[in-house]
């Protein structure tokens, strides 16, 4: 069986969906916290297992021997790492046959602090001794083009990096598809995807996409620190994510999302989904 925690998410359920392109729903379960937001894999006839991952011990019956377990990344900074180790753990004591987990574009090489969780997580998947496949995602295409409404209110798009630092992003439909390839294919045992889309873009060059798409005169601008603080602080982000924001554009700026290595092109078999379509998509949604 292949389960899928974080199933509910954003980037779950598309794995989930690709799942179901290349094996058949009796082949799939999923892990969650909440059942009842569980309702289209149920209507697709895939098992749905309940576990939180704050309940180490609401995971004893999680998984079984012969699995093959993808862990998504938790998104509660400070809490996340001791979820991810409980979910370690049951796999471990149910000896799973691959345990893959959705890492960051990298690994050791990153510095922010986003990263720190992923580098532990990694360690203690090692360390348990199951075969395993990190799956290191980059930052995902939508963190940039969900803001979009706000760019063309605006005018900008705004952030403390330099315009010229690049990005090689992908969607999340592109990362999930690269997971639902590695579950449901072979001879991934141990292995590390360095995953990002084809082509690497600056911000300057993304404010001048969405000009030319919109028609609008759309500039990147780049603030201090303390400046984009207080944006983010006006927008009602609490103080620990602010930080965590702030961190990435310096990651951003130093390149740390930049690398493109083809493996993300490689594992889905087409060409990641350009910057360009993704434009396209959410400014037809936008209207
Ligand atoms: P989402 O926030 O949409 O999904 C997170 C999932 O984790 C949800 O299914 C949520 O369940 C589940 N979850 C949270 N806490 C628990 C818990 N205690 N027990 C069981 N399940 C839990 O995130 P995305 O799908 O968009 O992204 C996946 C991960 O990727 C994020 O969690 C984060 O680690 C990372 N990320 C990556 C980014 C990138 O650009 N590459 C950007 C942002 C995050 P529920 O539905 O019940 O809340």
């Amino acid at each position: 069986m292949i389960v899928v925690t974080g199933a509910t998410g954003q980037l779950g359920r598309l794995v989930v969906r690709n799942l179901l392109d290349l094996v058949a729903a009796d082949q799939i379960a999923v892990l969650v916290r909440d059942p009842a937001r569980a309702t289209h894999p149920a209507e697709h006839g895939i098992e749905v297992r309940v576990a939180d991952h704050d309940v180490p011990a609401s995971l004893a019956d999680a998984f079984q021997a012969g699995d093959r377990v993808l862990l998504i990344s938790g998104n509660q900074f400070g809490a996340r790492r001791a979820q991810h180790d409980a979910v370690i753990d049951a796999a471990k004591a149910a000896d799973v046959t691959l345990l893959a987990y959705t890492s960051i574009l990298g690994g050791p090489d990153t510095r922010f602090v986003v990263a720190d969780d992923h580098h532990a997580t990694e360690r203690a998947i090692e360390g348990s001794g199951l075969p395993f496949s990190f799956l290191r995602n980059g930052w995902y295409t939508e963190n940039y083009t969900a803001q979009l409404p706000t760019v063309l209110e605006h005018g900008a798009v705004v952030g403390t990096a330099a315009p010229g630092s690049r990005l090689a992003t992908a969607t999340r439909n592109d990362y999930a598809a690269a997971a639902a390839a590695v579950l449901a294919g072979n001879g991934h045992e141990n292995t590390v995807y360095e995953l990002s889309g084809d082509e690497a873009w600056s911000l300057h060059e993304y404010a001048t996409e969405v000009s030319r798409q919109s028609g609008q005169d759309i500039t990147y601008r780049q603030i201090p620190a303390a400046e984009y603080r207080q944006m983010l602080a006006g927008s009602g982000l609490p103080e620990a994510m602010i930080d965590v924001f702030l961190e990435t554009e310096d990651a951003i700026e130093r390149g740390e999302l930049a690398t493109v290595t083809g493996d993300l092109r490689r594992l889905i078999g087409r060409p990641s989904t350009s910057l360009a379509e993704v434009i396209r998509d959410q400014m037809k949604a936008c209207t």
